[in-house]
């Protein structure tokens, strides 16, 4: 490859032969679609839209960029790529810590897995080479106790696992991959097709001899330079130990949302949670129970909040109470007590699953009890805490009344006859944004290309106001505009990858930068970026169109879109999605979200 940044090399793995294949990168592909996210969904679009997400054909891909385990800041991410289980469309998924600067120190550029096993296995990498070992005496163990066998058998220095637990053993759909004990590609449920391949766990072995070497150093350590004094200095929130991000992590934003009218309680009933989102906020965590601020490879934020309940029944030593969890086990469930959220969230991590999703199937249950849908013996209560840890466990497993879950939320909200009460886009919940309150949210939920996700387009750092280009969250004109440049410049840092939060700090001139100083490419601007990401954006969904999600297939639940808000700060409104989308489609050159074949062409994807 004559790129620089990149290890040349890719690990195709057949798991229903063992047979293991080194290839190189197709540098039109790496050109076209850089490296993560971008290149991870052309190898899946290769397989077939029509695959089984289960079966055999669907690709399971481990892929990380050119900017990967280099010192760029916010370098350490990994996308987990393949066809969703859980909404039918292509996913990709992404986690911090350091299993994707491992596997490039180890000399891969990403790892795709075809195929099922016999047996339980996993892969070990280090040295250029992955091997396939036995993972029966791994079966059935939850992530925690996973790492901690391997890191026994390995030495934990210099070695990074990605594991599964439970949940994804027993093909729970919203099943996740996790890394350095807690940190998840928790959505579109990767974990899932893991467990369906019989793939226990990735450990990589490496240290940063092998690390990325830019095409030009000079012009790279400008580059990075630049960066990264964006990061520290010129951010309210990247900056260390002063920015929001830095001191609470991103449940920085529990206070925020709620003041707004833009926190969604007892699923989505109400847009404000009261005096309860105090006490499950950031800065509650760390005035309570912060113990250590970890963090990820290259970044000096450190968003990473461990924490510790030293008593009563949610004794638990965790990390991190992150904003989506806190709301979907907290708020969204009526339950206003931080301990049991933290004591939740590690089960979640523990048996390997989207916490996010999760808080969702409860409050689903929960109204359908509120309303008498149920008879109460099926039934959970508001804020019943002891239940929904039993839930929490429960579903894992696929036991119980929680079961009925297993394959999410959509399956169980039709078979009671309410589908009304599902809180999701395409099966996947939706996160913590009521889109009565923060607007541009609906649209991005609505036209995510992998069912509910707040990261496609993350416009509440517009609709927040806390990055230049600031809009009224109360607005719905000018999201469509806003919604697909966002996504656009996502779609690119998600394939270098680099960490999302990067853009509260860097924008494309940053991103476009770094890129091109280290690949060598000649030129490569501001525009080349967004023309990379609409392209990867456009990919995606013409995956999503032959998967079978046609024209009127970008929905948000009738509730943001017919139910006023009643609380303080976006009382009376709804979400007027139907007039964003008209925009946003106008602006896309779709038809109905629908790719045309005029726009394939023009951006080269066909
Ligand atoms: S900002 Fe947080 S999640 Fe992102 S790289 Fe830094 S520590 Fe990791």
């Amino acid at each position: 490859m004559a790129l620089g940044g990149y290890a040349g090399r890719v690990a195709h793995v057949n798991l229903s032969s063992g047979t293991i294949e080194y290839k190189p990168i197709p540098e039109d592909w790496a050109r076209k679609y850089i490296g993560a996210r971008g290149l991870g969904v052309r190898y899946v679009f290769e397989a077939g839209p029509l695959v089984d997400p289960l079966g055999p054909e669907n690709l399971l891909c481990f892929m990380n960029g050119p900017l990967t385990g280099s010192e760029a800041t916010m370098s350490g991410r990994l996308a987990v790529v393949t066809k969703s289980p859980l909404t039918g469309t292509v996913t990709d998924s992404h986690q911090g810590g350091w299993t994707a600067a491992r596997l490039r120190w180890a000399g891969f550029d990403g790892l795709i897995f075809s195929g099922i096993s016999t047996k339980p296995v996993y892969a070990y990498i280090e040295n250029n080479t992955l091997e396939l070992r036995d993972a029966s005496d791994l079966w059935g163990k939850g992530v925690h106790e996973t790492i901690k066998v391997l890191q026994t058998r390995y030495g934990a220095t210099n070695l990074s696992i990605n594991a599964i637990g439970p949940a994804g053993e027993n093909k729970v759909a919203f099943a996740a991959w996790l890394n350095e004990n807690d940190r998840a590609c928790g959505r579109g449920g990767t974990g899932c097709v893991g467990g369906a391949k019989m793939l226990k766990a990735i450990v990589v072995k490496a240290d940063k001899t092998n690390q990325p070497k830019a095409a030009d150093r000079d012009a790279w350590r400008t580059a990075h330079r630049n960066a990264l004094a964006k990061i520290m200095d010129e951010s309210t929130i990247t900056s260390p130990k002063k920015g929001g991000l830095s001191l609470y992590g991103t449940n920085m934003l529990m206070n925020v949302t709620n003041t707004i009218g833009g926190l969604g309680a007892r699923n989505s009933q109400e847009t404000n949670f009261g005096d309860g989102a105090e006490k499950l906020s950031g800065e509650y965590v760390k005035e309570h129970y912060l113990i250590h601020d970890p963090t990820c490879h290259a970044c000096p934020v450190a968003c990473k909040k461990e924490v510790e309940v030293t008593s009563g029944p949610y004794k638990v030593k965790m990390e991190s109470v992150e904003y989506e969890p806190a709301w979907s086990l907290g708020a969204n469930c009526g339950n206003d007590d931080i301990e049991s959220v933290a004591y939740m969230i590690d089960i979640a991590n523990d048996l390997g699953y989207d916490a996010i999703e999760i808080g969702q199937c409860i409050s689903a249950l929960m109204e359908a009890t509120q309303r008498e849908y149920l008879p109460a013996s099926e039934g959970m209560q508001w804020a019943d805490k002891p239940a929904m840890v039993e839930f929490c466990r429960d579903v894992a497993y696929r036991r119980g009344s929680a079961a009925k879950f297993a394959e999410g939320i959509e399956p169980f909200t039709k078979a009671i006859g309410h589908p009304e009460l599902a809180m999701t886009v395409k099966n996947q919940a939706t996160p913590a944004y009521d889109p009565r309150g923060l607007k541009g949210m609906g649209l991005g939920y609505a036209t995510s290309n992998r069912g509910a996700c707040h990261l496609r387009g993350y416009s509440p750092a517009s609709e927040l106001g806390v990055i230049g280009l600031k809009t009224d969250p109360l607005d719905w004109e000018g999201k469509g505009f806003l919604l697909k440049l966002l996504q656009d410049l996502h779609a690119f840092s998600d394939s270098l990858d680099l960490c999302k939060f990067s853009a509260f700090a860097e924008g494309p001139e940053e991103y476009a930068e770094q890129y091109r100083v280290m690949t060598g490419l000649e030129s490569f601007g501001v525009d080349d970026v967004l023309t990379t990401g609409e392209r990867i954006y456009n990919l995606e969904r013409h995956y999503n169109n032959l998967a079978g999600f046609g024209a009127g297939s970008d929905t948000l639940p009738a509730r943001f879109t017919s139910e006023p808000s009643k609380s303080k700060g976006s009382e009376g409104h709804v979400c007027e999605l139907d007039k964003m989308l008209a925009d946003y489609y106008n602006l896309r050159g779709w038809d109905n979200g629908v790719v045309t074949e005029a726009k394939l062409k023009e951006l080269q994807v066909v």
